[in-house]
């Protein structure tokens, strides 16, 4: 397989990206916890140029969450599709956690580590 492919909670957005994926990361940040609900964004980096929609684009909002950050969501069910960033527009980042079928690559980074959690559980 070429590619990766994702889709959202409802199946309105889908979504494909080419390989190769430059690195995969763990995101502590207070904002990616807040928009996750969950102790981390979880990404694959990929280039924009191989990251297209392919269906449900109309569904897909958005967030500025910073002067640089955007932060892609469908807007049906509410599922994080993708962060970028305005200063680096060929890269992409796509959530590890809407790939079909499941990521199988590693996990290289870990960001933001000073705001991770207490109540992760520890390996
Ligand atoms: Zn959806
Ligand atoms: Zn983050």
């Amino acid at each position: 397989m070429n590619q990766l492919q994702g889709s959202c909670l409802c199946g309105g957005v889908r979504y494909r990206a080419a390989l190769p994926v430059s690195h995969a990361s763990h995101c502590y940040c207070t904002m990616c916890q807040k928009q996750h609900g969950a102790a981390a964004g979880s990404y694959a980096n990929v280039a924009s140029a191989g990251f297209a929609i392919e269906q449900g684009a109309h569904l897909i909002t958005e967030y500025v969450s910073s002067d640089e950050g955007r932060r892609g969501f469908c807007r049906e069910c509410g599922a994080n599709i993708f962060w970028r960033s305005t200063r680096s527009p060929d890269r992409i980042a796509i959530t590890l956690g809407t790939l079909e079928p499941e990521y199988a690559g590693p996990v290289q980074r870990e960001l933001h580590t000073d705001a991770k959690p207490a109540w992760l559980p520890h390996a």
